[in-house]
């Protein structure tokens, strides 16, 4: 699966960053999750911190001046050396993938698919209301179906697992009405361009990983 240039999309929720993180330990990707970028930033208290830090708490997108540039630096760092990427979270917007297509254009390089997770919304927030995140290295537990072995501790690197701010119930309904309005249009951008494959999210991950590895196996890369 090497040598790919994807992006995931999805609603939140949908098993987008898991996939990716898969395709990132097992086949040298590099998984780029641009929430995981901005809610660094916000650590930081960076100025791109501080301009997103409200647009996160409150489920809203972050403006797409902020976010292009230092998505696109992120991506020329993450990719330096990578054996391919892909994209988790962004574009989220129309001008955003055609930022980015610009920027691949100027370096002569393909995108080779986009994956669309389709997921019905009560599933979502129950899926979204039991993640829990590794606040240091960023694992993703289910407080339900698969917790930490100890309760609030990471079993890969010991930091603290809780649930994001922005996964509480009250912030869920919101992420999903900016995904529907800001996000889904980029589902008519990219199928024009004959990239989008959708992904049924509803299966356990294994036998999602599955249809991606067949979708991407099938993919025409020309270069
Ligand atoms: P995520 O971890 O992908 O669910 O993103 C968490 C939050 O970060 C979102 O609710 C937005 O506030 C912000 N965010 C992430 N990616 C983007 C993006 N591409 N454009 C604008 N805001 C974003």
């Amino acid at each position: 699966m090497s040598g790919f240039r994807l992006i995931f999309m999805g609603a939140p929720g949908t098993g987008k960053g898991t996939q990716a993180q898969r395709l990132s330990q097992r086949d040298g990707l590099a998984a780029l999750s641009s929430g995981d970028v901005l809610r660094n930033e916000i650590k930081l208290g960076t100025e791109i911190g501080k301009q997103a830090a409200q647009y996160v708490t409150s489920g809203l997108l972050v403006p797409d001046e902020v976010v292009i540039g230092i998505m696109l630096a992120a991506l020329s760092r993450a990719s330096a050396g990578a054996a391919g990427w892909v994209l988790d979270g962004f574009p989220r917007t129309v001008p955003q993938a055609e930022a980015l297509m610009r920027g691949l254009h100027e370096q002569r390089l393909d995108l080779h698919g986009v994956l669309d997770f389709r997921l019905e919304d009560a599933e979502i927030i129950r899926r979204i209301s039991s993640r829990r995140v590794c606040s240091k290295c960023q694992a993703t537990y289910n407080a339900r179906l698969l917790p930490p072995r100890r309760e609030g501790v990471c079993d890969r690197c010991g930091g603290e697992v809780a649930q994001r701010a922005d996964d509480r119930e009250e912030v869920i309904a919101t992420r999903l009405a900016t995904y529907r309005s800001q996000t889904a249009p980029l589902i008519g951008y990219f199928s024009a361009r004959g990239m989008l494959h959708v992904v049924d999210a509803a299966p356990p991950a294994e036998q999602v990983e599955a249809a991606v590895r067949a979708i991407l196996g099938a993919l025409d890369r020309g270069n």
